[in-house]
């Protein structure tokens, strides 16, 4: 497991960007599982999936007001230097499956962010940024995502929806946030309220069409926010509900290594988040043995 959780971002009271439910997970898990801190990655492999002028403007605080709203954080050294190290504790995680079979980055799962933009909390796209690494070192070539954090993921659609070896799953809200889609390869949109059992059952169907081809490697986005109790999620899933979802995204994707991350999250508690990200660690501990 990796973390980056020691770089908090300085946030205004009230934000809605949940900082302190990585450092609640961390010490939730540790003595459980190894947690190392993750590494920054280089600005050379950011640059081989985004903008080289976005890089430039983030790298050197020129983002502008309206940018900055996109993202919904504030600019700070600190937002950089963990937007890095999110994307290095994924990579690290990637490594690791290839190893092992499965590794878990305690954050990342930044889907809105785009070759041209960083927005919706999401400074760079870890998944991407991590695939173009792994291909680069001839490590991995054919990729699945699947991503199911209530929200759709518009910057890896964007990033990899075109990408022959790539094959992108998003299953999410259907009027939630972003209101103005990228296609992936299989979007599945839910109509808000949606509960355990209809969301199992188009997941299953989803992973079908998704797991027809072959792939070297596999990303879950183990989204918390289709919580029935979240913020910003619009579905109705329990905490049971979501660890069936766990188990069935993971038992499908057996036999390929797997990435797992976190992504989205926005209880009112942090706990329940907190709650939720463990039972997913549960699913991962239990599918290695
Ligand atoms: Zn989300």
């Amino acid at each position: 497991m990796w973390s980056h959780d020691r770089f908090r971002i300085p946030l205004p009271d009230g934000h809605k960007f949940p900082i302190s439910k990585y450092q609640l997970l961390r010490e939730r898990v540790e003595g459980r599982v190894i947690v190392r801190e993750s590494d920054a990655v280089p600005w050379e492999w950011l640059a081989a999936v985004h903008d080289a002028d976005l890089l430039d403007r983030i790298r050197t605080g020129q983002m502008s007001i309206r940018e900055q709203r996109g993202l919904g954080l504030p600019w700070s050294d600190v937002l950089v230097e963990r937007g890095r190290r999110s994307v290095g504790g994924t990579l690290a995680a990637a490594r690791r499956a290839l190893d092992r079979g499965v590794g878990m980055n305690l954050g990342g799962g930044t889907h809105h962010a785009g070759h041209d933009f960083a927005r919706g909390y999401c400074l760079f796209n870890d998944v991407a940024v991590t695939l173009a690494r792994l291909r680069l070192e001839g490590l991995a070539q054919r990729a699945v995502v699947v991503d199911c954090d209530v929200h759709q993921g518009d910057g890896t659609a964007q990033i990899l929806g075109p990408d022959p070896d790539a094959f992108t799953l998003s299953l999410h809200g259907a009027r939630n946030y972003p209101f103005q889609k990228i296609p992936s390869d299989l979007d599945v949109d839910l109509a808000s309220g949606t509960g355990d059992d209809d969301y199992l059952f188009e997941l299953d169907r989803a992973l079908d069409v998704a797991l027809a081809g072959d792939y070297d490697v596999a990303f879950y986005l183990a989204g918390a926010d289709p919580w029935e109790g979240d913020r910003l999620g619009r579905l109705s899933l329990t905490k049971p509900g979501l660890r069936a979802r766990d188990e069935l995204v993971l038992r499908r994707l057996r036999g390929i290594p797997t990435v797992v991350v976190l992504a989205g999250g926005y209880a009112p508690d942090p706990a329940d988040t907190v709650d939720i990200n463990a039972a997913t660690l549960d699913c991962v501990l239990a599918s290695t043995s």
